[in-house]
């Protein structure tokens, strides 16, 4: 990325030398991140994320009398865009997750009910996550994806969090749209892209110029996609090479080690999950709490999602697999990185139950009582 701050400042929309230095680039990205998605280059739009993504996938494509179809736990980007949806008279359905925090396909079929088949005047779009960001869970994406083509649906994929932990194909998937975020593999934030099948009829949120055939105009973020197509080279190699199953391997490690501390069970437990996330609930503490304290030791951990945090809300993802609002409360995100080493899962290891037993002893009549 450094080379498109400090040396080539060119606009990517100019004809001279210096703007088709940038051009070239962006070409070679979205090559790349063709590659990743398992598309052809004309069907990759540069964007600013994830956001972008699934509101573009929902606002450009449902219109009053369409029927939207959701689920309770995806990301605030896709339930808002869902209830803006219905403001302007769509039809929205958000199914509910099982307890374990799985989307049954069959849920979704029964809500495509056959009064809202789609004709040339109605269009569906179901619109459901590849990983869930809190508890990693994987969502059966495929069957859905072919339930859709059953039913002439469009199908649009938040793949922000699955994104570069599992092995990826669009095709596969049987999407028509499908939302990517760098920040999530590694790459720098403020940049994403989305797969847009040809012909599939969105609209753009942003009007302007011609860039990116249309589907989305402002001057592109150079550096920014630039870093999104090295994210996306690494994202495919290190699904290649063994990385990933190691994280898996690191994270089951730690997994067990917190399940060690008496009162803690997993979210989404027994699931397919993304490699990297486990989600513990801890009897008898206050995630806040314990949040704070494993910052005081260096452990950067999350209750709910990061977009969130700072407000005392339970999680609507775990309320909606069925915890109450106070287990809810009582659980925390662990998220490795790519680079997690055995030293760090024991760092972790030694500071939790540590931290857990402290706050337990301190407070346990507040607590208890709140469970
Ligand atoms: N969707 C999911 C599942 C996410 O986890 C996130 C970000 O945390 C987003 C969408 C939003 O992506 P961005 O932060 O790139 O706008």
């Amino acid at each position: 990325m450094r080379p498109y701050w400090m040396e080539h400042f060119g606009n990517a929309s100019s004809i001279h030398h210096e703007g088709q230095a940038a051009r070239k680039a962006i070409d070679l990205a979205r090559e790349t991140v063709a590659r990743f998605f398992g598309c052809r280059d004309a069907e990759v739009v540069f964007n600013s994320g994830g956001t972008e993504g699934d509101n573009t996938a929902i606002a450009g494509l449902i219109r009053a009398g369409d029927h939207l179809i959701t689920t309770s736990i995806e990301h605030s980007a896709v339930l808002r865009a869902a209830d803006k949806a219905a403001q302007l008279g769509a039809q929205v359905t958000f199914v509910a997750p099982q307890k374990n925090g799985l989307i049954d396909p069959k849920a979704i079929r029964k809500a495509l009910r056959p009064e809202t088949r789609p004709d040339n005047a109605r269009r569906i779009l179901i619109s459901v996550m590849l990983a869930n960001n809190e508890t990693g869970v994987l969502q059966p994406v495929e069957e859905i994806g072919e339930i859709a083509a059953e039913y002439g649906a469009y199908f649009h994929i938040d793949a922000v969090q699955g994104a570069g932990k599992v092995p990826f194909d669009v095709q596969r998937f049987g999407c028509h749209l499908c939302s990517i975020s760098a920040h999530k593999m590694h790459g720098p934030k403020g940049v994403g892209a989305m797969y847009v099948r040809r012909g599939t009829p969105v609209e753009p949120l942003l009007l302007g110029g011609s860039h990116e055939r249309r589907q989305r105009a402002g001057t592109q973020n150079v550096a920014g996609i630039v870093g999104l197509g090295k994210a996306a080279e690494l994202a495919m190699r290190s699904l290649e090479d063994g990385t990933m199953e190691r994280v898996a391997g690191l994270r089951d490690r730690l997994e067990t080690g917190l399940l060690g501390i008496a009162g803690t069970d997993v979210n989404g437990a027994g699931t397919p999950r993304a490699a990297n996330t486990t989600n513990i609930h801890f009897e008898q503490l206050e995630g806040e709490a314990l949040v704070i304290a494993l910052d005081l030791k260096g452990v950067a951990v999350s209750g709910g999602s990061a977009c969130h945090s700072g407000s005392t809300e339970p999680s609507h993802v775990l309320m909606a697999m069925g915890l109450g609002r106070n287990a809810a409360l009582a659980s925390l995100r662990f998220s490795l990185l790519k680079t997690v080493t055995d030293a760090d899962v024991d760092d972790v290891l030694r500071v939790v139950p540590e931290a857990v037993e402290r706050l337990r002893a301190l407070a346990p009549e507040t607590v208890l009582s709140r469970q």
